[in-house]
């Protein structure tokens, strides 16, 4: 079993939308910039209004690396940790799936999916290859 979440007042609506199968960030209210992870108030123009906004789940792979250490038990062995860049501009932290390290390659076009991580359905976002080439 994975840790439990620790969902704090700013990010409940992110973890509550992996629950529903959407990939969710704030955009603001006031100038529409998108930002994540999830923060009290707008870097760019300072304001504390804003929006749930559904992305695509569609990016590519800006970068990642592949942890050896610490083993985690609670993790399938060689498991990737990836930072996609979305179409959308912004970048957020994962796990890249369905792929091992030595096909990795950086802008590679990858997708989002869900996985339940424990028995209340709390799930974490992860990413797999589209099959898409680099150059697509
Ligand atoms: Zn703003």
């Amino acid at each position: 079993m994975r840790p439990g979440l620790q969902p704090s007042r700013d990010s409940a609506f992110f973890w509550q939308g992996l629950r529903d199968d959407k990939l969710l960030c704030q955009s603001c209210d006031h100038c529409g910039r998108l930002r994540h992870p999830p923060r009290p108030m707008c870097p760019d123009c300072g304001a504390l209004e804003w929006s749930a906004q559904r992305l695509s789940g569609r990016g590519r792979v800006h970068a990642w690396i592949k942890p050896v250490h610490p083993p985690l038990p609670m993790f399938e062995e060689g498991f990737l940790v990836a930072l996609v860049e979305l179409d959308e501009g912004i970048r957020l932290l994962s796990n890249l799936c369905e792929i091992s390290a030595a096909d990795v390659r950086n802008e590679m076009p990858v997708e989002v999916f869900f996985i339940e991580i424990d028995a209340e359905g709390a799930k974490v976002h992860q990413f797999r290859p589209t099959g898409e080439s680099v150059d697509g």
